[in-house]
Protein backbone atom coordinates (compact mmCIF):
# COMPACT_ATOMS: atom_id res chain seq x y z
CA UNK A 1 0.00 0.00 0.00
CA UNK A 2 1.14 3.95 -0.59
CA UNK A 3 1.89 3.81 3.62
CA UNK A 4 3.71 0.73 3.73
CA UNK A 5 7.23 1.83 4.54
CA UNK A 6 8.77 -0.09 1.46
CA UNK A 7 7.59 2.94 -0.71
CA UNK A 8 8.72 5.93 1.30
CA UNK A 9 11.55 7.54 -0.61
CA UNK A 10 14.74 5.63 0.08
CA UNK A 11 17.46 8.05 1.17
CA UNK A 12 20.98 7.76 -0.39
CA UNK A 13 22.85 4.54 0.84
CA UNK A 14 25.47 6.15 2.73
CA UNK A 15 23.34 8.14 4.94
CA UNK A 16 21.15 5.03 5.52
CA UNK A 17 24.76 3.35 6.35
CA UNK A 18 25.86 6.55 8.54
CA UNK A 19 25.70 6.03 12.53
CA UNK A 20 23.71 9.09 13.96
CA UNK A 21 26.30 11.37 16.09
CA UNK A 22 25.88 10.79 19.82
CA UNK A 23 25.86 14.03 21.36
CA UNK A 24 27.59 13.73 25.37
CA UNK A 25 24.50 13.82 27.68
CA UNK A 26 22.83 16.84 29.29
CA UNK A 27 22.41 17.61 32.76
CA UNK A 28 18.70 17.08 34.19
CA UNK A 29 18.76 19.13 36.90
CA UNK A 30 21.05 21.66 38.18
CA UNK A 31 22.54 20.07 40.36
CA UNK A 32 24.07 17.59 37.74
CA UNK A 33 27.45 18.25 36.93
CA UNK A 34 27.80 18.39 33.35
CA UNK A 35 31.13 16.69 31.68
CA UNK A 36 30.51 15.57 28.69
CA UNK A 37 30.52 17.72 26.11
CA UNK A 38 33.96 19.51 26.82
CA UNK A 39 31.64 23.44 27.24
CA UNK A 40 33.01 25.91 29.08
CA UNK A 41 32.14 25.72 32.91
CA UNK A 42 31.10 29.71 33.05
CA UNK A 43 27.98 31.42 31.83
CA UNK A 44 28.22 33.94 28.88
CA UNK A 45 30.35 37.09 30.25
CA UNK A 46 27.63 40.25 30.80
CA UNK A 47 29.56 42.17 28.22
CA UNK A 48 28.38 39.17 25.22
CA UNK A 49 25.09 38.87 26.80
CA UNK A 50 24.20 43.08 26.44
CA UNK A 51 25.64 42.69 22.13
CA UNK A 52 23.27 39.20 21.71
CA UNK A 53 19.92 41.30 23.68
CA UNK A 54 20.82 44.37 21.25
CA UNK A 55 20.74 42.18 18.26
CA UNK A 56 17.69 40.19 18.99
CA UNK A 57 15.99 43.59 18.40
CA UNK A 58 17.00 42.86 14.44
CA UNK A 59 15.50 39.54 14.72
CA UNK A 60 13.53 39.97 11.73
CA UNK A 61 15.84 40.55 9.51
CA UNK A 62 18.54 37.81 8.22
CA UNK A 63 21.80 37.82 9.27
CA UNK A 64 24.74 39.65 7.50
CA UNK A 65 25.42 36.70 5.02
CA UNK A 66 29.44 37.42 4.70
CA UNK A 67 29.72 37.65 8.50
CA UNK A 68 32.22 40.87 7.14
CA UNK A 69 32.44 42.41 10.36
CA UNK A 70 33.37 39.51 12.74
CA UNK A 71 35.79 38.19 9.46
CA UNK A 72 37.58 41.43 10.30
CA UNK A 73 37.97 41.38 13.51
CA UNK A 74 39.29 37.53 13.18
CA UNK A 75 41.53 38.75 10.68
CA UNK A 76 43.07 42.10 12.50
CA UNK A 77 44.03 39.74 15.03
CA UNK A 78 45.11 36.91 13.55
CA UNK A 79 47.30 39.14 10.79
CA UNK A 80 45.02 37.50 7.66
CA UNK A 81 43.56 38.97 5.35
CA UNK A 82 39.57 39.21 5.57
CA UNK A 83 39.66 36.81 2.47
CA UNK A 84 41.32 33.90 4.35
CA UNK A 85 38.18 33.76 6.92
CA UNK A 86 35.03 31.98 6.92
CA UNK A 87 32.96 31.81 9.15
CA UNK A 88 30.40 28.73 9.89
CA UNK A 89 27.78 27.29 11.99
CA UNK A 90 30.39 26.20 14.79
CA UNK A 91 33.30 24.42 13.85
CA UNK A 92 31.28 21.60 13.03
CA UNK A 93 29.35 23.36 10.35
CA UNK A 94 33.26 24.60 8.94
CA UNK A 95 34.83 20.82 8.96
CA UNK A 96 31.52 19.86 7.10
CA UNK A 97 32.00 22.69 4.69
CA UNK A 98 35.64 21.71 4.00
CA UNK A 99 34.80 17.91 3.45
CA UNK A 100 32.29 19.07 0.81
CA UNK A 101 34.22 21.76 -0.90
CA UNK A 102 37.48 18.92 -1.17
CA UNK A 103 35.92 15.30 -1.64
CA UNK A 104 34.18 13.65 -4.13
CA UNK A 105 32.79 10.21 -3.98
CA UNK A 106 35.70 7.55 -3.64
CA UNK A 107 37.72 10.31 -2.47
CA UNK A 108 39.62 9.52 0.98
CA UNK A 109 39.98 11.46 3.97
CA UNK A 110 43.02 10.44 6.58
CA UNK A 111 42.74 11.21 10.22
CA UNK A 112 43.71 10.16 13.79
CA UNK A 113 41.87 7.34 15.63
CA UNK A 114 40.67 8.14 17.95
CA UNK A 115 39.64 11.13 17.83
CA UNK A 116 36.38 13.35 17.24
CA UNK A 117 33.39 11.27 16.41
CA UNK A 118 32.05 13.61 13.74
CA UNK A 119 35.15 13.09 11.93
CA UNK A 120 34.41 9.51 10.14
CA UNK A 121 30.33 10.79 10.23
CA UNK A 122 31.33 14.02 7.48
CA UNK A 123 33.28 11.93 5.63
CA UNK A 124 30.78 8.74 5.45
CA UNK A 125 28.11 11.36 4.32
CA UNK A 126 29.83 13.20 1.58
CA UNK A 127 30.79 9.71 -0.16
CA UNK A 128 33.94 9.48 0.72
CA UNK A 129 36.06 7.18 2.61
CA UNK A 130 37.61 7.27 6.09
CA UNK A 131 40.94 6.06 6.73
CA UNK A 132 41.30 6.20 10.46
CA UNK A 133 45.35 5.59 11.51
CA UNK A 134 45.85 4.56 15.17
CA UNK A 135 47.22 7.18 17.67
CA UNK A 136 50.51 6.15 19.61
CA UNK A 137 50.75 4.22 22.57
CA UNK A 138 50.68 7.59 24.38
CA UNK A 139 47.76 8.89 22.85
CA UNK A 140 49.25 10.84 20.18
CA UNK A 141 48.96 11.80 16.44
CA UNK A 142 51.34 8.88 14.69
CA UNK A 143 52.11 11.50 11.88
CA UNK A 144 54.62 9.16 10.53
CA UNK A 145 52.13 6.73 9.50
CA UNK A 146 49.59 9.01 8.67
CA UNK A 147 52.00 10.51 6.42
CA UNK A 148 51.42 6.65 5.16
CA UNK A 149 48.22 6.28 5.05
CA UNK A 150 48.40 9.36 2.42
CA UNK A 151 47.26 7.89 -1.13
CA UNK A 152 46.45 9.13 -4.22
CA UNK A 153 43.08 9.39 -3.63
CA UNK A 154 43.77 11.24 -0.25
CA UNK A 155 41.90 14.92 -0.84
CA UNK A 156 42.32 15.71 2.93
CA UNK A 157 43.96 15.35 6.44
CA UNK A 158 41.95 15.76 9.70
CA UNK A 159 44.49 16.55 12.55
CA UNK A 160 43.24 17.29 15.69
CA UNK A 161 45.56 19.81 17.37
CA UNK A 162 44.99 19.30 20.82
CA UNK A 163 43.40 15.81 20.19
CA UNK A 164 39.78 14.96 21.44
CA UNK A 165 39.33 12.93 23.58
CA UNK A 166 42.87 12.17 24.71
CA UNK A 167 43.77 15.51 25.40
CA UNK A 168 47.48 15.07 23.42
CA UNK A 169 48.78 17.64 21.28
CA UNK A 170 51.30 18.33 18.59
CA UNK A 171 54.39 20.73 18.50
CA UNK A 172 54.72 23.41 15.62
CA UNK A 173 57.82 21.49 14.25
CA UNK A 174 56.39 18.44 14.76
CA UNK A 175 53.54 19.85 12.08
CA UNK A 176 55.97 21.34 10.26
CA UNK A 177 57.88 17.87 9.28
CA UNK A 178 54.28 16.43 8.52
CA UNK A 179 53.58 19.33 6.42
CA UNK A 180 56.89 18.98 4.63
CA UNK A 181 55.89 14.93 4.15
CA UNK A 182 52.58 15.52 2.77
CA UNK A 183 51.83 16.06 -0.97
CA UNK A 184 50.98 19.93 -1.51
CA UNK A 185 47.43 19.17 -3.36
CA UNK A 186 45.79 17.64 -0.15
CA UNK A 187 44.28 19.69 2.13
CA UNK A 188 45.33 19.68 5.79
CA UNK A 189 42.94 20.85 8.26
CA UNK A 190 44.30 21.35 11.75
CA UNK A 191 41.01 21.23 14.23
CA UNK A 192 42.16 23.57 16.80
CA UNK A 193 38.94 23.77 18.77
CA UNK A 194 40.75 23.66 22.57
CA UNK A 195 43.52 26.09 21.28
CA UNK A 196 42.91 28.73 23.68
CA UNK A 197 43.59 25.85 26.67
CA UNK A 198 46.78 24.62 24.94
CA UNK A 199 50.19 25.85 25.37
CA UNK A 200 50.33 26.98 21.84
CA UNK A 201 49.79 30.51 20.61
CA UNK A 202 47.15 31.97 18.63
CA UNK A 203 49.51 32.41 15.27
CA UNK A 204 51.24 29.57 15.53
CA UNK A 205 49.10 27.19 13.17
CA UNK A 206 49.09 30.79 11.31
CA UNK A 207 52.94 30.66 10.85
CA UNK A 208 52.34 27.39 9.32
CA UNK A 209 49.84 28.53 6.74
CA UNK A 210 52.09 30.96 5.68
CA UNK A 211 54.75 28.45 4.71
CA UNK A 212 52.34 25.40 3.62
CA UNK A 213 49.20 27.15 1.88
CA UNK A 214 47.26 23.53 1.90
CA UNK A 215 47.09 24.46 5.39
CA UNK A 216 43.42 25.23 6.78
CA UNK A 217 43.17 26.14 10.20
CA UNK A 218 39.72 25.48 12.53
CA UNK A 219 38.69 27.24 15.26
CA UNK A 220 35.54 27.49 17.64
CA UNK A 221 33.90 30.12 19.85
CA UNK A 222 32.39 26.91 21.38
CA UNK A 223 34.91 26.04 24.02
CA UNK A 224 37.08 28.69 25.94
CA UNK A 225 34.52 31.52 24.73
CA UNK A 226 31.79 29.42 26.10
CA UNK A 227 29.22 30.09 23.10
CA UNK A 228 28.08 26.70 22.66
CA UNK A 229 24.81 27.18 22.26
CA UNK A 230 25.18 30.35 19.55
CA UNK A 231 27.09 27.89 17.44
CA UNK A 232 29.99 29.97 15.33
CA UNK A 233 33.18 28.64 13.92
CA UNK A 234 35.38 29.76 11.57
CA UNK A 235 38.65 28.95 9.52
CA UNK A 236 41.19 30.70 8.07
CA UNK A 237 42.90 29.38 4.49
CA UNK A 238 44.64 30.49 1.37
CA UNK A 239 41.87 32.95 -0.07
CA UNK A 240 41.18 30.58 -2.80
CA UNK A 241 41.07 27.67 -0.07
CA UNK A 242 38.47 29.94 1.84
CA UNK A 243 36.27 30.82 -1.12
CA UNK A 244 35.94 27.35 -1.84
CA UNK A 245 34.67 26.48 1.79
CA UNK A 246 32.02 29.77 1.01
CA UNK A 247 30.65 28.46 -1.91
CA UNK A 248 30.05 24.82 -0.07
CA UNK A 249 28.35 26.25 2.92
CA UNK A 250 24.82 27.42 3.27
CA UNK A 251 23.79 30.41 3.33
CA UNK A 252 22.28 32.63 6.49
CA UNK A 253 23.76 29.45 8.74
CA UNK A 254 25.51 31.86 11.75
CA UNK A 255 22.83 33.76 12.83
CA UNK A 256 23.25 37.87 13.77
CA UNK A 257 23.00 36.83 17.99
CA UNK A 258 26.53 34.55 16.66
CA UNK A 259 27.79 37.32 15.26
CA UNK A 260 27.88 39.67 17.63
CA UNK A 261 28.18 37.61 20.08
CA UNK A 262 31.91 36.74 18.81
CA UNK A 263 32.84 40.09 17.69
CA UNK A 264 32.09 40.93 21.73
CA UNK A 265 33.88 38.10 22.99
CA UNK A 266 36.78 38.92 21.18
CA UNK A 267 36.82 41.45 22.58
CA UNK A 268 36.85 40.55 26.29
CA UNK A 269 40.11 38.82 25.88
CA UNK A 270 41.42 39.63 29.88
CA UNK A 271 38.28 38.04 31.29
CA UNK A 272 38.45 34.45 28.87
CA UNK A 273 42.01 34.38 29.71
CA UNK A 274 41.65 34.72 33.69
CA UNK A 275 38.84 31.89 33.00
CA UNK A 276 41.19 29.92 30.79
CA UNK A 277 44.35 30.18 33.41
CA UNK A 278 41.94 28.78 36.12
CA UNK A 279 40.82 25.56 34.11
CA UNK A 280 44.82 25.13 33.37
CA UNK A 281 45.61 24.92 36.89
CA UNK A 282 43.00 22.99 38.17
CA UNK A 283 43.90 20.92 34.73
CA UNK A 284 47.21 20.37 36.50
CA UNK A 285 45.97 19.57 40.03
CA UNK A 286 43.49 16.87 38.74
CA UNK A 287 46.00 14.94 36.49
CA UNK A 288 48.54 15.03 39.71
CA UNK A 289 45.90 13.69 41.89
CA UNK A 290 44.20 11.10 39.24
CA UNK A 291 47.65 9.73 38.52
CA UNK A 292 48.32 9.25 41.99
CA UNK A 293 45.62 7.40 42.55
CA UNK A 294 47.05 4.73 39.68
CA UNK A 295 45.05 6.11 36.47
CA UNK A 296 46.56 6.41 33.12
CA UNK A 297 46.22 9.96 32.51
CA UNK A 298 48.35 11.87 29.31
CA UNK A 299 48.93 15.57 30.02
CA UNK A 300 46.13 17.31 28.59
CA UNK A 301 46.38 20.96 26.46
CA UNK A 302 42.44 20.90 26.96
CA UNK A 303 40.08 21.29 29.01
CA UNK A 304 39.35 17.43 30.23
CA UNK A 305 40.98 14.96 30.81
CA UNK A 306 41.76 11.72 29.41
CA UNK A 307 41.48 8.24 31.43
CA UNK A 308 42.42 5.24 29.57
CA UNK A 309 40.62 2.16 30.96
CA UNK A 310 39.30 -1.04 29.90
CA UNK A 311 35.57 -1.75 29.02
CA UNK A 312 34.51 -2.84 32.76
CA UNK A 313 36.51 -0.01 34.43
CA UNK A 314 34.91 2.47 32.25
CA UNK A 315 31.63 1.66 33.26
CA UNK A 316 32.52 0.81 36.98
CA UNK A 317 33.70 4.81 36.94
CA UNK A 318 30.71 5.82 34.76
CA UNK A 319 28.16 4.38 37.18
CA UNK A 320 30.00 5.56 40.39
CA UNK A 321 30.32 9.08 39.06
CA UNK A 322 26.68 8.95 37.73
CA UNK A 323 25.44 7.82 41.17
CA UNK A 324 27.44 11.41 42.02
CA UNK A 325 25.46 13.19 39.73
CA UNK A 326 28.29 13.52 37.34
CA UNK A 327 28.01 13.04 33.77
CA UNK A 328 31.34 12.10 31.81
CA UNK A 329 31.73 10.84 28.51
CA UNK A 330 32.87 6.94 27.98
CA UNK A 331 34.87 5.97 24.48
CA UNK A 332 33.99 2.15 24.31
CA UNK A 333 37.22 0.47 23.92
CA UNK A 334 39.62 3.14 24.91
CA UNK A 335 38.50 5.36 28.40
CA UNK A 336 37.10 7.64 29.61
CA UNK A 337 37.16 11.99 28.89
CA UNK A 338 35.94 14.43 31.58
CA UNK A 339 35.63 17.86 31.21
CA UNK A 340 37.37 20.36 33.56
CA UNK A 341 34.91 22.73 35.80
CA UNK A 342 35.24 24.94 38.78
CA UNK A 343 37.49 23.47 41.37
CA UNK A 344 34.00 22.29 43.41
CA UNK A 345 33.05 20.34 40.60
CA UNK A 346 36.61 18.91 40.46
CA UNK A 347 36.37 18.13 43.91
CA UNK A 348 33.24 15.85 43.50
CA UNK A 349 34.76 14.33 40.92
CA UNK A 350 37.64 13.41 42.66
CA UNK A 351 35.66 11.79 45.85
CA UNK A 352 34.17 9.63 43.19
CA UNK A 353 37.33 8.67 41.42
CA UNK A 354 39.00 8.30 45.06
CA UNK A 355 36.10 5.69 45.36
CA UNK A 356 37.05 4.20 42.36
CA UNK A 357 40.51 3.39 42.65
CA UNK A 358 39.68 2.42 46.41
CA UNK A 359 36.92 -0.37 45.60
CA UNK A 360 37.69 -3.85 44.77
CA UNK A 361 36.90 -4.05 40.75
N1 LIG B 1 36.33 19.91 16.86
C1 LIG B 1 36.58 19.27 18.00
C2 LIG B 1 37.90 18.62 18.19
C3 LIG B 1 35.60 19.19 19.00
O1 LIG B 1 35.86 18.53 20.12
C4 LIG B 1 34.36 19.82 18.80
C5 LIG B 1 33.26 19.80 19.84
N2 LIG B 1 33.13 18.69 20.58
C6 LIG B 1 34.16 20.47 17.58
C7 LIG B 1 35.16 20.51 16.64
C8 LIG B 1 32.85 21.11 17.24
O2 LIG B 1 32.52 22.16 18.02
P1 LIG B 1 31.53 23.30 17.51
O3 LIG B 1 30.78 22.78 16.33
O4 LIG B 1 30.66 23.57 18.67
O5 LIG B 1 32.41 24.43 17.14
Amino acid sequence: TATSPSVLPPARGVVRAVPPYVAGRRASTAATAALASNESHYPPLPSVLEEVARAAAELHRYPDNGALELREHLAAALGVSTGQVVVGAGSTGVLQQTITAHCDAGDEVVFAWRSFELYPLLVQLAGAVPVPVPLDPLDRHDLTAMAAAVTERTRVVLVCNPNNPTGTALSCAELESFLAAVPPHVLVVLDEAYLEYSSAGPTEAIELLHRHPNVCIVRTFSKAHGLAGLRVGYAVAAEPVADALRRAGMPFTVSALAQRAAIASLAAGDELRERVALVRSERARLLTALRELGFAAPDSETNFVWLRLGDADRERALELLAADDILARGFAGDGLRITLADPATNDRVLASLTRFASEPA
